[in-house]
This record gives structure tokens, C-alpha cells and sequence, in this order.
């Protein structure tokens, strides 16, 4: 049976034979050491999950208010669909609509099968790190929710390791993609926090109208809120490739 081999070009001449040769080798060296990993983020479904077109990836991150009132139904429900989903990993963070995880945790993680929930943890996919949070500054009465500027929303934040890859919070930082009404109302502790945990990409939601993305100091800030003031699905999960060296 005849070959066809491909030769690189001018690999008659030994010099540039031997560059090629390199170049290859030197590719292979840092495609090995290196993980590519497509992440799909949404937030604020508020039960309408069904009506979301949800591109496919490694990692599905949703932040949280998958739920109307947090009532288990709804989250038996929401789990429900993403057990139809394609990703083979799923990380799920609760928000201020999700009281089951606020009242009922167990109950509640052993409901949720299709997915990796974090509170305050952490997991890592693939030599990449996520870290997730449900904590918000106080608005009204719902779950998960700390007096804005206080020492509880501080003690949240400092457990955030330093350095992990992907944070995932419900919350905003202030004066990024957090207005709401006309006002900035993000997490002023956790936009000092940013500074000292440095990730590569942060994912929440919350502030509906503040839809978009954003880059500041080396850190991609996503605001993945799916849903409008008036709770209606208008957009669309986003995307982003994290390339990271090992
Ligand atoms: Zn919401």
C-alpha cells in the first residue's frame, strides 16, 4: 500500500528541517501543558430555563436564581432540565430567589443530581478552579443576603482562596455591570476583595439590567443575567475559552 507523506516545507534543507522540527516539538510541549476549556454562563432564569438556548461546552456555570420563591418543585424542575443538557460538567450557585438552598442545603444538594453546587466552595474541573458564593448586600428580604458594607459580607469574601481561576458569585462588585435603577449596587467588599484574589474570570448575575461583560485588570468580569426587570428571558447564556497553562 503506497503512503502519502506530507513534508514540511524545504525539507531538503537540513537547517530548516531541523527548525520545523523544534517549532513542532515545542507546540506539542505547550498543547500538552495546556487546558482549553469552554465555558457556558447563565444566571436568573427564575424558572424559564426551558425557554433558554444554551450553546454547548465543557462546563456549564449557572449563578444562581434558577428559582421564582425557592420552592423544591422548582428546583426538582430545574435540575430536571439540566439533566437534558449536553456539558459534562455543571457548577450551580444559589441566589437570593433560591430559599430552598437557604432554609432546606441538604435537602436541597441531594435534589440537585445533574450539577456540582458550591456555597462557599470550591472545585476544580480539569486543572481549573471555580469558587462559588450565594452572598449578596442586603436589599429587601430574601435569602442570602448580609448587611452591605458589613463584617459578615468581609468574612465571605476572605474565605475566597487567593489566585483561583473562576469565581462565581450572585452578587455584582460595585461599579462593574451592577446598576440597577440607575444606581450602582454591587458588593463594595468584593470589589476590594477582586483585587487580592485576582481570578481570570468572574461570573454573576443578580442586577438584571446590567448584562454584558466587561475587562478590568487582567480580570473578565461577566454579568450572565439572562432575564429583564420585567422577568423575561431577552438574553442570551454567554461564552468564553479559558486557556490555562498547567
Ligand atoms: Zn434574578
Amino acid at each position: 500500500m503506497s503512503q502519502v507523506q506530507i513534508l514540511p516545507p524545504a525539507f531538503t534543507e537540513i537547517g530548516c528541517f531541523n527548525g520545523w522540527l523544534k517549532a513542532t516539538i515545542g507546540w506539542s510541549i505547550l498543547l500538552l501543558g495546556c487546558t482549553s476549556m469552554r465555558i457556558i454562563a447563565m444566571a436568573d432564569t427564575h424558572t424559564l430555563h426551558r425557554r433558554v438556548v444554551v450553546p454547548d461546552g465543557d462546563v456549564l456555570v449557572f449563578a444562581g436564581d434558577m428559582g421564582g420563591y425557592g420552592e423544591i418543585q422548582e428546583l426538582v424542575a430545574f435540575n430536571k432540565w439540566l439533566g437534558t443538557l449536553p456539558h459534562k460538567h455543571k457548577i450551580v450557585i444559589a441566589g437570593n430567589h433560591d430559599w430552598c438552598f437557604a432554609k432546606q442545603r441538604k435537602p436541597s444538594e441531594e435534589i440537585l443530581t445533574n450539577a456540582t453546587y458550591l456555597q462557599d466552595s470550591a472545585v476544580t474541573i480539569d486543572d481549573v478552579s471555580f469558587y462559588g458564593s450565594p452572598w449578596q448586600p442586603e436589599f429587601c428580604d430574601w435569602a442570602f443576603m448580609l448587611p452591605r458594607s458589613s463584617e459578615q459580607l468581609n468574612l465571605c469574601w476572605s474565605k475566597i482562596p487567593t489566585g483561583i481561576d473562576v469565581l462565581i458569585t450572585h452578587t455584582a462588585p460595585h461599579g462593574i455591570l451592577d446598576v440597577a435603577r440607575g444606581h450602582h449596587v454591587g458588593c463594595e467588599i468584593l470589589r476590594v476583595a477582586l483585587k487580592r484574589i485576582r481570578p481570570k474570570i468572574h461570573i454573576f448575575g443578580h442586577l438584571h439590567s446590567s448584562y454584558g461583560r466587561d475587562e478590568i485588570d487582567g480580570i473578565t468580569l461577566m454579568n450572565v443575567s439572562v432575564c429583564n426587570e420585567e422577568y423575561e428571558i431577552v438574553n442570551k447564556p454567554q461564552e468564553i475559552t479559558y486557556n490555562a497553562t498547567a
